[in-house]
């Protein structure tokens, strides 16, 4: 049988420019760091850029001019001024998408292919979305007039950093807030590149603030007496020690954490289809996806079946350099996550799980992790009970629907799952009995703005997107101050 290589299909590079060394976003203009770190293109490790590391004195600095506009400008501005203000970021995010969509394969590591075709989007219909909100406050279920609480603390994670800052942002302004948001340490080019789209919209000085660096940034953030919520998005460890240094306060906060996705097969699934739903639930962005189908729960009597295929199609992932348009799985992010990725996969060894890959040449230089699949998993395995944030899939088998759902709740989490049946009624039975935030049937990491996101127990508190990810930037007219 003849087979038929793709030819490289390199995405140019040339349409971003990436200064050597970025400062900070406070108060609508750039201003410099004191100390710096680089930010590397995780595919090969070549530097990209020096990064400002925030200090304390520039949370300070940032949230006082957060407090400033608030006071001055954005709270005072009718709705639907500030709904102009969130069209143009949108449209102009939408003109420079190419622009976002490279620089976020680069300093993430993520294909191209998702970059341009899932991330840079969606960022832009987040803003749309609450562009629409800005002037509608009324109908969010609030009572009339409801109040934004002011200036909003946002930390998000190295996943998916402009979607990530578009789900932080966009409800925040539509609502009426200010905010300072501190991008993830190894991801922070696409943030400065919003800060230019900010400055290109004229939107008000210090109703937008960005100021990079590590998590002794984000600590400084949440403990800062200035700030009035707290959005994070990250770590279930670090989400704790958010909510506990936030107990004494007044702070309102969002958690979105960490997640063990159940993704469930009856025997009435169509397989094929079910294959490529697997296959997107756990190697869609390299697996660092929070609310990723990593725990793999198949009915035995068509458990052989069903790997089979999976492999097959495993066999046709391509793994490589992230701006070619061909690539499927790009880099990992970081040393670190490598790291964490190969000792939980280590474990699943000597646990005594059985670890399937396809033959895949990786690239020498970079972090790279081929596409695993760990079979002969039990509920008391480390790769069963714990985020791999990777692409590794641990896979189970049930035999009644019962035993379907009692080893799917089986997890501190509860972020999100998948049921593959062609049975209404099953799904609907099913997705009754999960305890997870968002259930998809038939389907897998289908996002969308209008449609509330979060988690049950340990994967956060809260939902962003949609109205009732709107309502946490709000409060009642009559809510005290
Ligand atoms: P992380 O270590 O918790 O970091 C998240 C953000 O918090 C980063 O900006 C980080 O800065 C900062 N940070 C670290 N320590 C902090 C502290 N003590 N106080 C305040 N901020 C601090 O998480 P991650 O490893 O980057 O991200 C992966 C995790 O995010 C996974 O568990 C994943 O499930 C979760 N996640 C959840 C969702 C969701 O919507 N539920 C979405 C995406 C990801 P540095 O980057 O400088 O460390
Ligand atoms: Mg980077």
């Amino acid at each position: 049988m003849t087979t038929f290589e793709y030819a490289p299909a390199l995405e140019s590079r040339s349409i971003v420019t990436i200064k050597p060394e970025y400062g900070h976003f406070i108060n609508g203009a750039f201003v410099d760091g004191v100390d710096h770190f680089a930010t590397i293109n995780p595919a090969n490790e070549e530097i990209l850029s020096r990064i400002a590391l925030g200090n304390a004195e520039d949370i300070d600095r940032a949230v006082d001019a957060a407090r400033v506009a608030y006071e001055a400008t954005w709270s005072k501005m009718p709705g639907k001024e500030r709904g102009k203000y969130l069209y143009r970021i949108a449209r102009i995010m939408q003109e420079r998408a190419r622009e976002f969509a490279v620089l976020e394969s680069l300093d993430n590591g993520k294909p191209i292919r998702e970059s341009r075709d899932i991330d840079i989007p969606l960022a832009g219909a987040h803003f749309f979305y609450h562009a629409g909100w800005a002037d509608k406050l009324d109908y969010a279920g609030l009572g009339h007039a409801p109040r934004p609480h002011g200036v909003a603390g946002q930390i998000i994670p190295w996943n998916f950093p402009l979607l990530m800052l578009a789900w932080k942002i966009a409800p925040a302004l539509a609502a009426g807030n200010t905010v300072v948001l501190k991008p993830a340490e190894t991801t922070p080019l696409t943030a400065l590149l919003f800060a230019q789209v900010c400055q290109q919209a004229e939107l008000p000085a210090g109703v937008v603030n960005i100021v990079t660096g590590d998590g002794r940034t984000g600590s400084a953030l949440v403990d800062h007496p200035g700030v009035d919520k707290i959005a994070f998005t990250g770590s279930t460890d670090v989400g704790k020690a958010i909510a506990r240094a936030i107990a004494p306060t007044k702070k309102k906060a969002t958690l979105e954490l960490g997640g063990k996705g159940a993704n469930i097969v009856f025997d009435d699934a169509p397989i094929d289809e079910t294959v490529e739903g697997i296959v997107n639930g756990i190697f869609f962005n390299q697996g660092h996806v929070c609310c990723a189908g990593s725990r793999l729960l198949l009915q035995e009597n068509i458990a052989e079946e069903v790997l089979a295929k999976l492999k097959v199609r495993m066999a046709k992932i391509r793994v490589g350099d992230p701006l070619d348009k061909n690539t499927d799985l790009g880099a990992i992010n970081s040393a670190a996550q490598l790291g964490k990725i190969r000792e939980l996969a280590t474990s699943g060894d000597s646990e005594g799980a059985q670890r399937w890959s396809p033959a895949c040449s990786l690239p020498k230089n970079g972090f790279w992790f081929a596409p695993t699949i760990f079979t002969g998993v039990t509920q008391a395995h480390r790769i069963a009970r714990e985020e791999i944030f990777g692409p590794v899939l641990s896979v189970l088998t049930f035999r009644t629907p019962a035993e379907a759902i009692e080893k799917a709740n089986n997890t501190p989490y509860g972020l999100s799952a998948g049921v593959w049946s062609e049975k209404g009624s099953r799904i609907l039975w099913a997705t009754q009995q999960l305890k997870a935030g968002v259930i998809w049937a038939n389907t897998f990491n289908k996002f969308d703005p209008a449609s509330p996101f979060g988690g049950y127990k340990e994967s956060g508190w809260g939902r962003e997107g949609g109205r009732h990810g709107l309502t946490a930037y709000l409060k009642s007219a009559e809510a005290q101050q």
